[in-house]
């Protein structure tokens, strides 16, 4: 049965709109919420944060690409860059928590990725010291980049420690680490994991 109105306001229409768009939505979701793939599905904007909290910078040499078992996949254009991030990964992983408003990630991972250009020859603090470091250019807040650099600071002074120490670097990720396998105890995690 039609009922056709000579008519129609626009207000009554957008309104309809809405309302068809609410229903679909709300159906979205009870589908998402059947198969358990609700929370899956908005996890998955941590993807979208990445970009944000890194600043732009540094968006320009990285990709997250993918969550999964809260793991956070990160291209990265070249292993000075992965370096820098490996000092600040703590502080990545709290931040991007924080805008979710909830723990879904626990680590990190950076993986060589592919990337349009090569990447910008960086100068590292490793190299000179006096050099701004990258890994705090996208912070934009003055208080938070100063808690930001005096840990980065704490991070190559422990860094420095180690290496000294006859720690090593991985040549996959950047992260010293103690011991005498090529790679970290996290990429050799992830060689296994991946072949599974
Ligand atoms: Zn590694």
């Amino acid at each position: 049965m039609f009922f056709v109105f000579p008519q129609i306001e626009r207000a009554t229409t957008l309104t309809t709109i809405f309302f068809v768009y609410n229903e679909i939505m709300n159906w979205v979701r009870e589908i998402l919420k059947h198969y358990n793939l609700d929370e899956e599905f908005s996890d998955q904007q941590v993807l979208l944060f990445w970009n944000d909290v890194v600043g732009s910078q540094l968006a320009r040499m990285t990709r997250a690409t993918r969550l999964s078992n809260g793991t956070l996949t990160v291209e990265v254009a070249s292993p000075i860059v992965s370096q820098e991030l490996n000092l600040l990964k703590q502080n990545y992983i709290d931040l991007l928590n924080e805008r979710m408003g909830r723990d879904v990630l626990q680590r990190i991972r950076f993986v060589p990725g592919r990337f349009p250009r090569p990447p910008i020859p960086l100068v590292t603090a490793e190299s000179d010291p006096s050099v701004g470091n990258l890994a705090l250019s996208g912070i934009d807040d003055a208080h938070l980049r100063d808690s930001f650099n005096s840990l980065y600071r704490t991070q190559r002074r422990r860094e420095h420690a180690m290496l000294k120490a006859g720690a090593r670097r991985c040549p996959r990720c950047g992260v010293v680490f103690f011991g005498n396998e090529e790679i970290c105890p996290g990429c050799q995690f992830d060689e296994i994991a991946d072949k599974q």
